[in-house]
């Protein structure tokens, strides 16, 4: 049977299809590939929508973004893949920079991810000299390193899809962690300052359009936001579809 096109369905085939091109294009790895089934399974369970509980998160985010001294969005093979243009928007809307950051790091993959961001509008991408290879504290070796003029000074960082270890260790660090994380029962998820539950396809467009509307505003006072009570709702989100799909 062939699937609508406005069928929730047939944008996780088609976000699939995007990751199947990084991968044979160099930017994704076998386990990024892995690390996205992950993520679909807990798409399916959210409803493959962005909650209210999200669009919450999501203004947050574009909040702390537009208030921060040093903005820094960190990308991986897989946010790449699914997200250049819009990770090239919002870091000309929120002055971000871009910083590549692998957990399987390789020169040759920084280099295409580079390559696709800078396809996409990008001037400047840090994270792939080694000249300015720093460490952060408490990671081992190969994942500790960032960029000196990156993640290393910022104050505000955006790691999405990222491993605990990491998240934790960048916390410990002094960073602001906001983070688009599908399950919000993961390390990262529970560990950041800002979660947004919610696939990255969906939420950066929003993220976006929400910075946007806010950078033309006069930014009060940042309103607080309750990170675990938010999750909390997510995961009550997920609840309730389960028992009424047990109950259909
Ligand atoms: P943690 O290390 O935080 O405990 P983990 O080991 O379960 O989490 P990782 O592979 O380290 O998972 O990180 C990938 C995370 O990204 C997973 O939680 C996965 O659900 C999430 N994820 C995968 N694809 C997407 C996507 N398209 N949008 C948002 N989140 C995603
Ligand atoms: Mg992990």
């Amino acid at each position: 049977m062939l699937i609508p096109k406005t069928h929730p369905r047939a944008t996780s085939l088609y976000i699939r299809e995007k990751l199947v091109q990084g991968f044979k294009g160099g930017l994704v790895v076998e386990e990024g590939l892995l690390a996205h089934g992950r993520g679909e399974m807990f798409d399916y369970l959210i409803g493959e929508k962005t909650s209210k509980t999200s669009h919450k998160a999501i203004k947050a985010a574009a909040r702390a973004l537009l208030a921060a001294k040093s903005p820094v969005i960190s990308v991986n093979g897989n946010f790449a893949a699914l997200c250049a243009k819009e990770i090239v928007e919002l870091s000309k809307i929120t002055g971000s920079k871009i910083e590549v950051n692998l957990f399987y790091a390789s020169e040759k993959r920084k280099k295409a991810i580079a390559n696709i961001l800078k396809k996409n509008g990008a001037k400047e991408i840090l994270g792939v000299s080694p000249k300015f290879a720093k460490k952060i504290p408490k990671l081992d070796s190969a994942r500790r390193v960032v960029d000196k003029r990156g993640i290393f000074s910022a104050d505000v960082v955006l790691v999405p899809l990222e491993d605990g270890d990491r998240t934790i260790a960048l916390k410990k660090f002094g960073k602001d962690v906001i983070t688009f994380d599908l399950n919000p029962m993961s390390r990262t998820a529970q560990t950041a300052d800002i979660t947004i539950v919610d696939n990255v396809v969906r939420g950066m467009k929003i993220l976006v359009d929400v910075c946007k509307k806010l950078a033309k505003e006069e930014l009060e006072e940042r309103p607080k936001f309750d990170n675990k009570k938010n999750l909390k709702k997510s995961i009550g989100t997920i609840r309730k579809n389960l028992r009424r799909m047990a109950n259909a």
